[in-house]
């Protein structure tokens, strides 16, 4: 299965091999098992608001900017976008929500997945739509020596937000490579498609209660049930990347 996606993917981007330097990992949904607390929070706020939403929705509009999310319920529910005003309290209320819900709970097996990429010489990057403020220090928090500030993207440093490309391609360029040269690890399907749009060799883990069939749609190169799994493929992912050689 990892010969025919290595395959496959160079194939499709015309490249001879893989040559991996960089693992650009989203954030909510793979280093942290936090989606639930995003989806209940954006729940009852949308509840709050009158807004036509359910608990799926937010794992299906995940990875998009707080914006994004709103005018979509805004449009569906109102048949226009929220104003301004409107986008700044509901978001502000969800993300009191989230803060109050959030224990911070690490995504098991996130650690073992990093310190095998450690291990194999790869640059380790976030790149979230989150703008939480002080994540560089949650992370060296429960991650220790992994990531550093200078090589995240944040809400901060992206305006269209997935699954727009925009957020792995500024992943690239901070971790200094191209394309070929990383592997996106995401959880849900706009992050999979921003990843696929980007040009990266992208590993789905479905950690939430989507369907496989969401992220494969969304061109995920490989899925797996969740971290522990892709920690225990890992040398055998490396391995096949550093081997597999089309002939130009
Ligand atoms: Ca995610």
């Amino acid at each position: 299965m990892i010969q025919e996606a290595i395959t496959h993917y160079l194939q499709k981007h015309s490249q001879t091999c893989l040559y991996p330097k960089a693992v650009l990992f989203d954030m909510d949904g793979v280093l942290y098992d936090s989606m639930r607390f995003h989806a209940r929070a954006w729940y009852e706020v949308a509840t709050r608001h009158h807004l036509i939403a359910s608990i799926e929705d937010f794992y299906l509009f995940e990875g998009r900017t707080g914006e994004g999310t709103i005018n979509e319920l805004f449009q569906r529910t109102f048949h226009r976008n929220a104003t301004e005003e409107e986008t700044r309290t509901i978001y502000e209320e969800k993300s009191d929500l989230f803060r109050a819900y959030n224990d911070g709970t690490p995504m098991p097996g996130a650690a073992d997945v990093l310190e095998k990429v450690k291990a194999s010489g790869l640059q380790r990057l976030v790149v979230t739509g989150s703008g939480q403020h002080s994540l560089i220090d949650k992370l060296n928090h429960t991650y220790p020596g992994h990531f550093s500030r200078e090589k995240m993207v944040t809400a901060f440093d992206v305006k269209i937000g997935k699954p727009h490309p925009e957020p792995y391609l500024m992943g690239l360029q901070k971790a200094g490579v191209k394309a070929h040269e990383a592997f996106v690890v995401e959880n849900a399907p706009m992050g999979v498609e921003a990843a696929v749009a980007a040009g990266i060799f992208t590993i789905a883990v479905n950690t939430g209660p989507l369907p496989d069939q969401t992220l494969l749609d969304a061109g995920a190169d490989l899925l797996y049930p969740d971290m522990n799994a892709l920690a225990n493929d890992w040398d055998n992912l490396m391995k096949a990347a550093r081997r597999i050689q089309l002939t130009p």
